[in-house]
């Protein structure tokens, strides 16, 4: 027999952190999924490298693959030996046809896991700050297809009833029939004052709610020109929302953030924007890594032999600290050899990566650039005292001039390089195209050259031109002069040169 096997998972209804361990799970240790519409792309990026994506996104009335072929293609691939993810919208026992999907893989002996998600028909009200059952308003709730027209000569929703005994009612795939939904409603027996709320992509950035009654909300929404993917729902609970309304208040809503730093240091700004209630789009165009040039790396390896000659060692960056203690650990060097020197880190996330390997930094910087620390530690410094500075290709080149005119004798080594990475460039460009992305964000002036590069390099004649009208952050004046040489505006500029501090930026225009 085969050893494949597929789990059907609940993606959740669109916001990426609401899937559940299981799901994330199923997701990580895939060699295929098959993903669709309502399953937000970005949980796949913590597939394995190697992992297998196939979408069968429907839409609406354009179905890519039939409901058959997608039961077909799961047992298929299953068949070849795979772990299958099979990763729909919301939870997938609802409307989600997880029970065809089940009984294909039953009849071909696949073993097979339902891995249930947060339904869009709960969570996505619970967004707009309707909760569904409420003791005051309501003791039920149902969920209910909007896809059957209740004025069709056939329908198995037994209206009626229904209206009678269901207190808050939430249709989803209802939209296009909104108007006879309220009529039928209204007929048997909701008073036509029972208020009404659309919510279309819940949980997502662009999450968008209109209100009104049975008896006005299909005109408003015709006038609103409100599209589907959307929630529709009736009951005494939707007044709550005036009150309890919450995610249209956080700062950043209804905003997705281009990230374009490294994917191993952009963590804390995406969890800020994420906290800040926008969307944090990941692109990175920058890796980091060891010197790739073996000169250079010869030069960091003699200097990491004599280290115990050093009277400082000035470190600049997190990453500098990072690879740093990595090519030590390497050379088989005993951190102990650096005991004789003294040890500068530039801010306090270079102090604490410090702080993290057993070392406290002898001084740190009240300001946090190249003249900050000069500030700090000029008094300290004796001439011709030794200082090593382990930097980054690209590092300014303010420090070690400086450092030089004081009399020391300074050794600079570079620790790591900067490459362009462009994965996932085409996805970025749609979104950009579609005026989908609001803000960009740039941590270093490498991070703006790169992102040009690599839209050039995904087919964009003109990068610059898709960058028209999305406002731009930076994270400090080098960044800004990089922005600024290329003619574009910056509307969002750190204090600091931290990413809280140009987090915090994006809350208040310059
Ligand atoms: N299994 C899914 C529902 C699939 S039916 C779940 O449990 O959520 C598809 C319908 O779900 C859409 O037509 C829409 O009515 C609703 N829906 C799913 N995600 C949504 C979202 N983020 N915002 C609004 N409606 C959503």
């Amino acid at each position: 027999m085969t050893s494949g096997r597929v789990y059907l998972v609940g993606a959740g209804p669109g916001d990426p952190k609401l899937i559940t361990v299981r799901g994330m799970e199923a997701i990580q240790k895939a060699d295929v999924i098959v993903y669709d519409r309502l399953a937000n792309p970005r949980l796949l990026k913590h597939r394995k490298p190697e992992a297998e994506l196939i979408f069968v996104g429907k839409l609406p009335d354009k179905h890519i693959l039939k409901q058959e072929e997608i039961n077909q293609l799961l047992v298929d691939l299953a068949l070849q030996g795979k772990v299958v993810t099979r990763l729909k919208g919301g939870d997938p026992s609802v409307f989600g046809r997880v029970g065809e999907e089940a009984e294909l893989l039953v009849e071909h002996g696949v073993t097979y896991d339902i891995i249930p998600g947060i339904t869009s028909s709960i969570a996505v009200p619970a967004y707009a700050g309707i909760p569904v059952t409420h003791r005051d308003f309501t003791s039920s709730f149902a969920i209910i297809t909007g896809h059957e027209y209740p004025n069709k000569t056939y329908s198995s929703l037994d209206w009626e009833h229904l209206a009678k005994a269901i207190g808050t009612m939430v249709f989803l795939m209802g939209v296009a029939n909104l108007e006879q939904i309220c009529r039928e409603l209204i007929r048997c027996g909701k008073p036509p004052e029972m208020p009404v709320a659309l919510v279309r992509w819940g949980t997502w950035a662009d999450q968008a709610t209109i209100t009104g009654t049975l008896a006005d909300i299909s005109e408003k929404v015709k006038q609103a020109n409100f599209q589907s993917p959307a929630v529709i729902i009736v009951g005494e609970v939707v007044k709550l929302r005036e009150k309890l309304a919450w995610v249209e208040k956080k700062p950043l809503f209804g905003r997705r953030v281009l990230v374009t730093r490294a994917r191993s240091q952009a963590s804390e700004l995406v969890d800020f924007i994420d906290d800040m209630g926008g969307e944090a789009v990941e692109f990175p165009v920058i890796r980091l890594q060891p010197p790739s040039s073996p000169e250079t790396l010869l030069a960091l390896d003699l200097a990491l032999e004599k280290i115990h000659e050093f009277d400082w060692i000035v470190i600049t960056s997190v990453n500098g600290v990072e690879f740093f203690f990595r090519r030590l650990r390497e050379k088989g060097i005993d951190i102990r050899r650096m005991g004789n020197a003294r040890i500068a880190a530039v801010g306090p996330k270079t102090a604490e990566a410090l702080a993290d390997r057993g070392i406290i930094a002898d001084l740190l910087p009240t300001k946090y650039r190249g003249e900050g620390i000069l500030e700090t530690i000029e008094a300290e410094l004796q001439p011709n005292q030794k200082v090593l500075l382990p930097t980054a290709d690209l590092a300014r080149e303010y420090l070690p001039a400086r450092l030089k005119q004081l009399g020391l004798q300074v050794t600079e080594v570079d620790v790591y390089e900067n490459v362009l990475t462009t994965d996932g460039g085409d996805e970025i460009i749609h979104l950009l195209r579609n005026q989908s992305i609001h803000i960009i964000t740039f941590t270093s002036s490498s991070t703006v050259t790169n992102l040009l590069e690599a839209l050039r390099q995904h087919g964009a004649e003109e990068p610059l031109s898709l960058l028209q009208g999305v406002e731009i952050a930076c994270i400090g004046p080098k960044t800004a002069e990089t922005v600024l040489e290329l003619g574009l505006p910056i509307t969002y500029m750190a204090e600091e040169a931290t990413v809280a501090s140009l987090a915090q930026s994006l809350t208040k225009r310059i």
